[in-house]
């Protein structure tokens, strides 16, 4: 293995006690995502370094590109902690960069090191202008950097770093369960509870034959490019059919789709309980439709009690669909397949639905049963990684 990658832990580092747990967490999600290349990944308190083969450099900085806990990194160079032997190193490479301006910055990482991190910049800077003609310092705006981290025993360079995704390392917050719809606000909503550290399955309600099977495809691709983030993804899909048929035929229409989403919620909390997922995450949004106004939130959550995280609830459309570019999902829930939720869809849906009422509605159904029929008929499938990546990020 020829080449280095450093990188920087970012967020990490303020969260002392649990940094170690992070540490090792990040450490396992890189391995498990670099399981087929050749690499040595080594961790220290402050920096991880992957050493690899140059010919799978490309590969390897795509899955850095999208691992979340990780706040830059950068291509090194490595050699001995020797003054003369890193001057001599810095300007062989910095000779074939064609740079005009530069500004040497130096972390002596290890205090017992003699020389003190600005006069190890002055060292290495005088020795760059005496043997190029043609190059000058500029500390206020550099054409090129040069970064130097001081070590006991080696010491890495670099020109050029990378800004990483940030967030924490998936699975430090436990389990999550996102409900996971065609739309464009979903798959945002689980990206970012990702970010966060949660470890995502999701849940898809479909009633066939009302919704299509393309609209289950849809959802199985965003699952993958959500997989992209997270590592593989438990999907479960629940058939809904008969419970929305009930509700259709004998609940107000007014109060249809309120009703329907207290039982989406219901069954998702039954699932989450059962595969040890301590949220709920959905896309949900103040006020984007009639089911998001306040009231109707208190009137949908009321039949729950795990936590429900609501990471996009306060953005703007323009702002949600700004992510689900940049993370590739866009594209695909644009794609135009029912929802369970758009099927039978009344034409004035209650604003301010009250609880009272929903409770009498839905004592005309027997949902208990056709809950746990629907829960027996949950078909659970596992979406993996996909090797497609968006070059946006
Ligand atoms: P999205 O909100 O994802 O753009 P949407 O706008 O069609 O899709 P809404 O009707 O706004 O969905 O529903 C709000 C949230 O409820 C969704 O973001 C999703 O988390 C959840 N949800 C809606 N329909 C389904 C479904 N068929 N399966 C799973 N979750 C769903
Ligand atoms: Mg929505």
């Amino acid at each position: 293995m020829n080449s280095i990658i450093l990188i920087k832990y970012g967020e990490l580092t303020t969260k002392g006690d649990n940094r170690k747990e992070f540490i090792n967490l990040l450490y396992n999600n890189l391995k498990d995502k670099l399981k087929k290349y050749e690499v040595n990944i080594i961790k220290e308190h402050s920096r991880m370094y992957i050493e690899y083969n140059k010919e799978n450099e490309k590969d390897i900085l795509k899955v850095l590109k999208t691992t979340f806990g990780i706040h830059a990194y950068a291509i090194v160079y490595k050699v001995e902690t020797d003054k003369d032997l890193i001057c001599k190193e810095v300007l062989k490479q910095f000779k074939k960069e064609n740079y005009k301006t530069f500004k040497v910055e130096t972390k002596r990482r290890d205090k017992t090191l003699p020389t003190t991190s600005m006069d190890f910049n002055k060292i290495v800077a005088g020795y760059i202008l005496k043997h190029c003609s043609d190059i000058y310092v500029d500390i206020h705006n550099p054409e090129t950097y040069i970064k130097i981290e001081l070590n006991k025993d080696y010491t890495y360079f670099y020109f050029k770093e990378y800004k990483g995704l940030g967030g924490y390392p998936v699975a430090v917050a436990g389990k999550g369960l996102l409900m996971l719809s065609g739309g464009i606000d979903s798959p945002v909503a689980g990206y970012l509870a990702i970010k966060r550290g949660v470890k995502i399955d999701a849940i898809y309600f479909e009633a066939l034959p009302h919704t299509s099977l393309d609209a289950r495809e849809k959802v199985i691709t965003l699952a993958k490019k959500l997989s992209k983030f997270s590592g593989s993804i438990k999907l479960h899909i629940v058939p809904i059919t008969k419970l929305q048929e009930e509700i259709y035929q004998k609940i107000d229409g007014t109060y249809m789709i309120t009703i329907l989403r207290r039982m989406m919620y219901r069954i998702s909390e039954e699932i989450a309980r059962k595969n040890k997922n301590l949220i709920l995450v959905n896309g949900e949004s103040i006020g984007q439709v009639a089911s998001q106004t306040l009231t109707s939130m208190n009137a949908i959550n009321e039949v729950v009690k795990i936590p429900v995280i609501r990471p996009v609830a306060c953005f703007d459309k323009l702002e949600i669909i700004d992510i689900a570019k940049k993370i590739n999902t866009y594209n695909t829930s644009i794609l135009p397949y029912e929802d369970c939720c758009t099927i039978f869809v009344p034409k004035h849906p209650v604003i301010n639905p009250k609880i009272e009422k929903c409770i009498e509605y839905e004592s005309k159904i027997a949902y208990e049963e056709l809950i746990k029929e629907a829960i027996k008929n949950t078909e659970t499938i596992t979406i993996t990684n996909e090797d497609e990546f968006s070059s946006i990020l």
